[in-house]
């Protein structure tokens, strides 16, 4: 499952967020915080990295 990492410009909150493509896009993106929708999205991390060594 994909994880964004988004930015809250209101509270400045760094906040991540499991999301489907379609929810980015449709932009419902609020901030847990403040629950301001005045986010800016940083970088795209994915779970699927694991630390599993082989
Ligand atoms: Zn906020």
């Amino acid at each position: 499952m994909p994880v964004y990492v988004f930015q809250c410009r209101d509270c400045h909150k760094e906040f991540t967020l499991v999301l489907r493509m379609k929810e980015l896009e449709e932009g419902h993106i609020r901030c847990p915080h403040c629950q301001s929708s005045n986010v800016e999205q940083m970088v795209a991390a994915f779970s699927a990295v694991t630390s599993k060594k082989s």
